[in-house]
């Protein structure tokens, strides 16, 4: 197992411009400016932190998985990661992390996936999907459903075994570790707090993470 490289940042709570709960199955959408900071703080422990990132002047220009994983040359990420539009624009750079594991190749939970991973009767379950759905139409703006994209899984554990296949394993934060990243450009973030309740890297119980702004 690999040892994971956990970096904490200088910004202390007290001069955030911005610090808001999103309780478990609620969504957050916020437009970050160039040089803005974004930490995302997994309050209780193992919470998924589904996330999508889109370039504000021109939302077509989405996170890409492949843009960020190729550039890298790394499936995983972690403090260094630039984080890549579809272009290839850098929208954002991991900047400290003491979990030290993120996923971007898992993709977000579904009506759909519920039933493929789980069972049928998980259909009508809250899903991150539905989460998405719900902020990008409380957002006013012109976003529908192509708009969901590839995303990111802040604090879940996606390892890729050796026969390359992907395993959805026990996670590996803990209660107060968190992410943050520095804007590197417009970037609007739409996070879904992962309802998943069927899920064994939540251990079955989605809980609230915190999101902090700070002017850098
Ligand atoms: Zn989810």
């Amino acid at each position: 197992m690999n040892v994971l490289t956990q970096i904490e940042s200088p910004r202390v709570a007290e001069t955030a411009i911005c610090s808001q709960a999103v309780l478990a199955g609620d969504g957050w959408m916020h437009e970050l400016l160039p040089g803005q900071v974004l930490r995302i703080v997994d309050l209780e422990g193992n919470q998924a932190a589904d996330t999508l990132f889109f370039y504000t002047l021109n939302s077509e220009d989405h996170y890409s998985a492949v843009a960020t994983i190729t550039t890298q040359g790394n499936i995983y990420l972690t403090t260094g990661s630039v984080l890549r539009a579809e272009s290839g624009k850098p929208l954002l750079k991991i900047i400290a992390d003491t979990c030290g594991r993120h996923d971007t190749v898992g993709g977000s939970c579904s009506a759909q996936s519920n039933t493929v991973r789980y069972a049928h009767e998980k259909l009508h379950m809250h899903n991150c999907r539905d989460t998405f759905m719900l902020q990008l139409a409380k957002s006013g703006k012109n976003f529908s459903k192509r708009d969901l994209a590839p995303n990111i899984n802040f604090f879940m554990n996606v390892p890729v075994t050796a026969e390359g296949g992907l395993k959805f394993d026990d996670g590996l934060s803990a209660p107060g570790r968190y992410v943050e990243m520095l804007s590197l450009t417009h970037t609007t973030v739409l996070l879904s707090n992962c309802p998943q309740l069927n899920n064994p890297c939540n251990a079955y119980n989605p809980t609230p993470v915190q999101v902090l702004i700070w002017n850098k």
